[in-house]
């Protein structure tokens, strides 16, 4: 197994990634030098592999002298195959910090720069000051408020050969609790339930054929350390220049008066703004870089780059469209990265009132066309100019918000699932019957099933797709993206 040390100065935050990184609060951190103790050493999973951990913030509490600090990095460095070598990014890059890196870096282990306390976008630009330790490997993170740790979490796991990949014990158990709960009595599931059988074999789907694996690891990690609340929605109003975002922003925050909070990072711009309404709390993120970056005729690239950071902090996304002018090639790629961050969403044709009547079906037609990627996404036409039918955006809001929050009990499911199967049997594949178990879901927000089978490589797509449909007809999941896992589960 490969081990992976978390090296550097005291108080960088070493422990507080390692308990991140084992999903468990066990090592005490503290602003207080000598908390902890002890080297540490735990197996945990990156992403889908296994490595061992080692953490040395124990080493040097209280060691302000670096020589020593060098003496104690050095022994751990030694015995991993993998550095993770930590800096506070809230100082400046030290002469030190960077000859030790340089040593390190002679022993031609896999090494990245972890520049910790990037707390918020201003925050990043104190990276540029970082890539004088001419690494690529490098990575601007903050530990405490989760940020971009998935980027980390994705280079440590591709130094790790394939043959550490687990197969997902976290998953298995909750998917084990779920069921026990909710149709233990259930003759269909007892029937076939087994708990010793080996788990090899699982697909993911949804409703695209191609599937990249590697997003829902991402997103199985994003949950596991975000734990969302579902009365708090979180929005990123996304679209090109002169759409009208900041205007739809002023619109929904105008229409609520009561503006509790401006959430800074830190004491520079407000970054979130948060408002209640009805029972929930929504926050708009990153509008401080809305209202001032908006303005700034964008390069693409810097567009595409910023619209990625907002995503990565919310939950639901508000496509914005200009009903005015012909759609974009860059609407579409705007569009796009809210599929791949699978997000609640809601495509939002500004600037009604100004588009031609004459063309208003033929406008819903392109929409369609052109985004199908986010079929499931309702469409509203409104005007941030005159508040047309802002009020109704809001409804719309806390209505897919529940859609996509929502757990759907494990017998409901199985009485679709079980319609579906009698109505269209499924195919066998080369002689061997193909069958599906039972369904369960185990994740939400968004909702992700899992269907339990004895060969999940054999559910031809056109299957899955024909299983979705159904699953989309019975439950209202309008506005989300709903994630499907055929998962093997041994055979009588
Ligand atoms: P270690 O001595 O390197 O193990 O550091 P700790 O994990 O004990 O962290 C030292 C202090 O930094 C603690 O108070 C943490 O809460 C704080 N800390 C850790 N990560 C972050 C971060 O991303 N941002 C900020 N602002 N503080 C952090
Ligand atoms: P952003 O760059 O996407 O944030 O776009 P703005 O909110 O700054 O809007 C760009 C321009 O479009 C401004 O001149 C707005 O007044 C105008 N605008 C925004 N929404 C509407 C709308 O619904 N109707 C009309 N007629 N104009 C709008």
């Amino acid at each position: 197994m490969k081990k992976v040390a978390i090296i550097g100065r005291p108080n960088v935050g070493k422990s507080s990634l390692f308990n991140r990184l084992i999903k468990k609060r066990d090592a005490i951190t503290s602003e207080q030098a000598g908390t902890t103790r002890d080297v540490k050493r735990r197996n945990t999973i990156i992403i889908n592999k296994q490595v061992e951990l080692l953490d040395t913030g124990g080493l040097d509490k209280g060691c302000e002298l670096f020589d020593k600090i060098k003496e104690m990095s050095l022994k751990a460095a030694y015995k991993a195959d993998i550095i993770l070598y930590m800096v506070d990014g809230k100082g400046i890059p030290e002469e030190e910090d960077k000859k030790l890196f340089y040593e390190l870096q002679s022993m031609g282990k896999d090494m990245a720069l972890v520049v910790n306390k990037i707390d918020n976008d201003k925050m990043k630009e104190k990276l540029w000051d970082y890539y004088e330790f001419g690494t690529d490997a490098i990575f601007g993170i903050s530990v405490s408020h989760n940020r971009n740790t998935v980027e980390l979490l994705e280079w440590i796991a591709s130094k790790v050969p394939d043959s550490d990949i687990v197969k997902e014990d976290g998953e298995e158990q909750e998917l084990t609790k779920i069921t026990e709960d909710e149709i233990s009595d259930d003759d269909f599931f007892a029937k076939y339930s087994h708990t010793d059988e080996e788990d090899d074999g699982f697909t993911y789907w949804d409703e695209s054929e191609e599937v990249d694996n590697s997003i829902f690891a991402q997103n199985d990690l994003i949950k596991q350390f975000d734990e969302n609340d579902v009365n708090h929605i979180k929005i990123a109003i996304i679209g090109r220049t002169n759409v009208g975002k900041s205007s739809l922003l002023n619109a929904l925050l105008g229409e609520e008066r009561s503006v509790v909070s401006s959430v800074a990072g830190t004491t520079i711009d407000p970054i979130d703004e948060t408002v209640n309404y009805k029972d929930k709390q929504i926050t708009f993120v990153d509008t401080a870089g809305l209202r001032r970056r908006g303005k700034i005729l964008g390069i693409e690239k810097y567009a595409l780059m910023r619209t990625t950071e907002m995503l990565e902090s919310a939950n639901m996304a508000l496509i914005v469209l200009d009903a005015s002018e012909p759609f974009l090639d860059l609407d579409e790629k705007i569009a796009g990265l809210v599929d791949s961050n699978r997000l609640a969403s809601i495509i939002v044709l500004n600037k009604w009132d100004i588009s031609k009547k004459e063309e208003h079906d033929k406008i819903l037609k392109e929409v369609r066309d052109r985004f199908k990627f986010l079929a499931y996404a309702p469409i509203i036409t409104l005007s941030a100019l005159s508040h047309q039918r802002v009020d109704k955006l809001h409804e719309m809001i806390l209505e897919i918000n529940e859609n996509y929050s929502q757990r759907i009990s494990t017998s409901k499911i199985n009485e679709v699932v079980e319609k579906a199967l009698r109505r269209h049997t499924l195919p066998s594949v080369s002689g061997q019957v193909i069958r599906i178990y039972y369904a369960t879901q185990y994740e939400t927000r968004p909702p992700k099933i899992a269907i339990i089978m004895n060969k999940p490589s054999g559910l031809h797509f056109t299957y899955r797709r024909y299983l979705t449909n159904k699953l989309r007809e019975a439950f209202n999941f309008t506005g989300t993206p709903v994630l499907f896992k055929a998962k093997k589960k041994g055979e009588k």
